[in-house]
């Protein structure tokens, strides 16, 4: 590490926050965050326990009434202030990101970018929040429609966008006037907790946001989301840990938000452009390590021109660069974690197994950080576990169709549904997949599509709810209907 990295992280405060005050954790412990490039440890952060998880509940729901009460122009000024910050301290963001997440630093600060906007989207929404107010059709009465803030809210999120999963929630909950008690990523928690100092910075009142990492993420959990006066449950992760949570909001009857896997098709057309596609797939790809809920996880290619998608492919891959991220030019950096590694080494042997070829990469490198080889395999027979599972690393799978029929059936054959991406220059057909692929998002020739002014989300097990666009803020309203008889 160097001195910049250490001054950096000296920075970052590591103990709770609960009600506006840094604490250490109820029964002292720490646990350990690491740097997935060097496997060193570069932080010990105070381990919540499910008593820190209730005080924390206990601070967001003593000042909801209050938060609700402050004039939107206030809680909208607040999250521009925080847009303003986030903007000055952007390089330093994105260098912690990196530290604990591994990602290049130039991805870091696109996440940076990216994520502070939905600070800045969710300011200008504050002040829009509407409702409605007109006769009952019998004429003996006003119907008054209005948005009422959801009430305390608590935010689980994963490692792999430590800031932008964070600011997606915390944005619109702020703006609607909900306070919020947020566990981050035991993987990923200083970015969370640098986040916290600048919204203080900001002027945010104290236990508004109320941040607790564990290492102990169940057990944490699970009292604050049966307590009654919990009302919102938003989660990003896996489906298996989604599900488990939306059976436990059940008896609460909780809104909830899911933000689950993915298992994106990326159809290539015989009549797509392939420079455009090529471009999109290594975005689709490879950017974050390929450890996105929308990477393309399954290139379905048409048959003629397949071998040459697959050609131009490698050729690029061969020339990433792999290194830890805060290196120039890095394009790959380390996966998450040992286990990472082992899946994707484990799903490009099932599929070399079952009938594929590697063409690039396709191996493990030595630690100690956590790397392994951007690759590509062509060939893919049907039944691999790389094309039912989320492969979550720089593995590029290559099938085949012959039909556009096929590639749909090939595309929607999944029980996920968050984002699809496809190439074609057929205006037509391009308006039919529109219609036919059963997915939240689509990228039609285009490889990245997250924007904080559109609504992010997905069908069937990839989850329930939308974050960001003029959707996301009512993720965190609630309507009321007040029916005012004429006198
Ligand atoms: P994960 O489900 O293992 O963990 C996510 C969060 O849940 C972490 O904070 C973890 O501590 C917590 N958690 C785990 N078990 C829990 C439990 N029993 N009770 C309460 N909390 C629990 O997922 P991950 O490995 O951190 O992230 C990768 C997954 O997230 C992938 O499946 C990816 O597709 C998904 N993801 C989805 C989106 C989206 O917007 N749809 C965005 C990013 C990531």
């Amino acid at each position: 590490m160097n001195e910049r990295e250490k001054a950096l992280l000296a920075e970052v405060e590591t103990r709770l926050f609960i009600s506006g005050e840094w604490a250490d954790s109820s029964s002292g412990r720490t646990f350990e965050v690491r740097d997935p490039s060097t496997n060193e440890v570069i932080a010990h952060v105070a381990d919540a326990t499910a008593e820190d998880g209730v005080k924390a509940l206990d601070a967001a729901a003593a000042v909801q009434e209050e938060w609700a009460a402050t004039p939107p122009r206030v809680r909208s000024d607040i999250l521009r202030r925080v847009f303003d910050i986030v903007r000055e301290r952007a390089d330093d963001i994105a260098l912690l990101m990196t530290l604990e997440m591994g990602k290049p630093l130039a991805e870091a600060k696109g996440e940076v970018t990216y994520g502070n906007e939905f600070n800045r989207w969710f300011s200008e929404e504050a002040v829009r929040i509407s409702g409605r107010y007109g006769a009952n059709p019998e004429g003996t009465g006003r119907i008054i429609v209005s948005q009422r803030p959801v009430g305390p809210s608590f935010f689980i999120t994963p490692w792999n966008f430590p800031l932008a999963m964070v600011t997606r929630k915390i944005a619109p909950a702020l703006a609607a006037g909900c306070t919020v008690v947020i566990k981050p990523a035991e993987l990923t928690p200083l970015t969370t907790l640098f986040f916290t100092r600048l919204l203080v910075e900001a002027g945010l009142p104290a236990g508004v946001v109320n941040v607790v990492p564990t290492s102990a993420a169940a057990s944490l959990s699970a009292p604050i989301i049966a307590d009654p006066r919990l009302r919102k449950l938003s989660f990003t992760g896996s489906t298996e840990v989604g599900r488990k949570l939306i059976a436990q909001a059940a008896d609460g009857v909780l809104r909830v938000s899911m933000e689950l896997g993915g298992n994106a098709p990326f159809v290539v057309f015989e009549d797509a452009d392939l420079d455009k596609a090529v471009t999109g797939a290594m975005l689709a790809k490879f950017r974050n390590i390929g450890q996105a809920c929308t990477a393309a996880n399954r290139f379905i290619v048409h048959e003629s021109v397949a071998e040459e998608f697959a050609n131009r492919i490698t050729e690029r891959v061969q020339k990433m660069k792999i290194g830890r991220g805060t290196e120039e030019g890095v394009e790959i950096g380390p996966l998450i974690d040992a286990d990472a590694v082992a899946k994707a080494a484990e799903l490009v042997s099932d599929a070399t197994e079952r009938g594929a070829t590697i063409v690039a990469g396709g191996e493990k490198l030595d630690g100690p950080g956590t790397f392994y080889q951007p690759t590509v395999v062509t060939g893919v027979r049907p039944g691999s576990a790389i094309l039912r599972e989320e492969i979550f690393g720089p593995v590029l799978a290559i099938a085949t169709f012959s039909t556009e029929d096929e590639a749909v059936r090939l595309a929607n054959d999944t029980e996920y549904g968050l984002v699809s991406y496809v190439y074609t220059e057929d205006l037509q057909r391009g308006h039919r997949m529109i219609e036919r692929l059963e997915t939240g998002m689509m990228g039609l020739n285009a490889g990245v599509i997250s924007n904080a002014a559109a609504p992010f989300g997905g069908v069937k097990q990839s989850g329930v709810g939308r974050e960001g666009g003029a959707e996301g803020i009512h993720e965190y309203l609630s309507t009321k209907y007040t029916l005012v008889p004429n006198a």
